[in-house]
């Protein structure tokens, strides 16, 4: 099957195939200067559902994710807490790939840090210093000459014509309309962590990381790039002016872009301070499996509002998938094979993969699965489902999974140990009544609170029995009432 992907750079959909070997992708990781929110998860779920897709095809892959673990913010943070940049990420690091696999994502085969790369990014600079792109300025920082790229622009479709040669701007992240000369390399500023070398003492900016990182370990040409919506420019269009002035190869081929998770309308970020956190999420109750199925489910080329509703229905959907795979399980069926519901699960199978490999709609891809759902449980309330179709409809559950990631389920033991990371950061405040009570009630302890119900009300202090349930309840217990007892169990 051809995968066929949404190239920004000719702005229009494409087959995605490597030119030779693995496909060779790139995707900016994070900065690691504190806690990713779910937007930036958002993107990095997106790869990996590309990902996850690719190798089901049997697509093999050589994907390269970067850290971050030097910019200004990093600098800024850092020295505020009077700890060393290393000592200040080390933690933001660990955090992202916690959150990263709580969310089901697959590592890439590479994950390079930027502070671990200087060298190489110091030769780069060099190497365009020798054709005239990269000049000194007065202060000892490294500028790109963008007025010597005539292709400045191609990726984002800004027309820079009649640029003013030299104008300049020495922060990573801006938007401006007009193009500046950028930084490649900052001098160091008095105290601050730098690097010294032949450029003189400083630290590399954050484009010129992604460069040399990308072009490292994949070489000067490969198929894919990757980020959000947010980086193609300025810091995708300035990874392809240092790397094309450098090499005068085509640098990344593809480049597939992110669209934004918004709130009530606006990007989520941290700026907005209108943000969750994974962790946010769970204390909140939330699961991640519905967090991993919302954040994907709506196509990366739509921009997808978040809600908690979104959440809810997500978890619904979710246990409809998982309630589905435990009634096929569960045996005890009619011997033969039903053909109408074995054509049903092959559409489903054709279904979700010709839809993720039209520009990954995932989407479309759930429709189809959800269709074999619907026909499965029909056909069981009618007796008709047999045992010979439920291999089938298990491997197409599986291939679907082996994407989706949301019918398996570690929910319960991302919850726990969310719930342990609230204990060790003193964040239990942010913690769900619910989920509290299930991390401080012991069973034991819950067992004696359910025996001086009993005893209340034997004694007929009605009063009594009632506040008890009601506090088991508002720590997430229930109490169901037997013939034989009562039995409890955590919400
Ligand atoms: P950062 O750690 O800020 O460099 O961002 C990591 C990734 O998250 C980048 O690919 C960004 O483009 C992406 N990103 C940031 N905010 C959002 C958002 N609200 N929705 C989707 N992706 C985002
Ligand atoms: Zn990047």
């Amino acid at each position: 099957m051809t995968i066929q992907l949404f190239n920004t750079l000719s702005n229009s959909v494409e087959e995605l195939r490597p030119a030779a070997g693995p496909l060779r992708m790139y995707a900016c990781g994070p900065t690691v200067y504190d806690y990713g929110h779910i937007g930036n998860f958002r993107t990095f779920l997106q790869v990996d559902v590309l990902r996850r897709f690719l190798k089901l095809e049997g697509v093999a892959l050589r994907h390269v994710m970067n850290v971050t673990d030097v910019d200004d913010k990093i600098i800024r943070n850092a020295a505020a807490a009077g700890v060393p940049i290393h000592e200040y990420t080390a933690k933001y690091e660990r955090a992202f790939f916690e959150d990263l696999d709580a969310l089901g994502c697959e590592r890439p085969e590479i994950i390079a840090r930027a502070t671990e790369n200087i060298p190489e990014m110091i030769a780069l600079i060099e190497r365009l210093a020798a054709q005239d792109l990269a000049y000194r300025a007065e202060d000892g920082s490294w500028y790109f000459r963008i007025a010597g790229f005539p292709d400045y622009g191609k990726l984002s479709k800004k027309d820079f014509s009649g640029i003013a040669d030299g104008a300049r701007v020495d922060v990573d992240e801006y938007d401006k309309d007009s193009a500046r000369d950028f930084a490649l390399w900052k001098a160091a500023k008095p105290g601050e962590h730098f690097w010294d070398g032949p450029l003189g003492p400083g630290r590399p900016g954050w484009h010129i990381e992604c460069s040399t990182m990308a072009m490292k370990y994949l070489g000067e040409s490969f198929d894919l790039h990757a980020g959000g919506e947010d980086l193609m420019f300025p810091h995708h269009e300035n990874e392809i002016a240092q790397s094309e002035g450098a090499t005068h190869k085509t640098f990344a081929r593809h480049w597939m872009h992110v669209r934004f998770l918004l709130v009530e309308g606006r990007k989520m970020s941290k700026s907005e301070g209108n943000f969750f956190t994974l962790r946010d999420l769970l204390l909140k109750g939330y699961k991640a499996s519905s967090i991993r199925f919302l954040l994907i489910s709506v196509p990366y080329r739509h921009p997808l509002n978040f809600t908690t509703d979104g959440l809810i229905e997500s978890a619904n959907a979710i246990e409809r998938l998982r309630t589905f795979a435990r009634r096929i399980a569960a045996g005890n069926l009619p011997a033969g094979v039903n053909p109408e519901l074995a054509s049903a699960a092959q559409r489903a199978e054709e279904g979700f993969r010709a839809a993720l490999a039209d520009d990954l709609n995932t989407s479309e891809a759930r429709a189809a699965i959800f269709e074999m759902v619907r026909a499965g449980n029909a056909a069981a309330d009618a007796g008709a489902l047999c045992a010979g179709n439920v291999p089938q409809m298990q491997a197409v559950l599986d291939r679907f999974d082996s994407v989706f990631a949301v019918v398996r389920d570690n929910d319960e033991e991302t919850t726990r140990w969310a719930l342990r990371w609230a204990e060790e950061e003193g964040r239990l405040q942010d913690v769900s009544p619910e989920l509290l009570g299930r991390r401080s009630l012991s069973d034991e302890q819950i067992d004696a609170l359910i025996a001086e119900r009993e005893q209340a009300r034997r004694s007929r202090n009605f009063a009594r029995a009632d506040q008890i349930r009601n506090e088991l309840s508002g720590n997430g217990i229930l109490l169901e009432d037997s013939k034989d007892g009562v039995r409890w169990k955590r919400k």
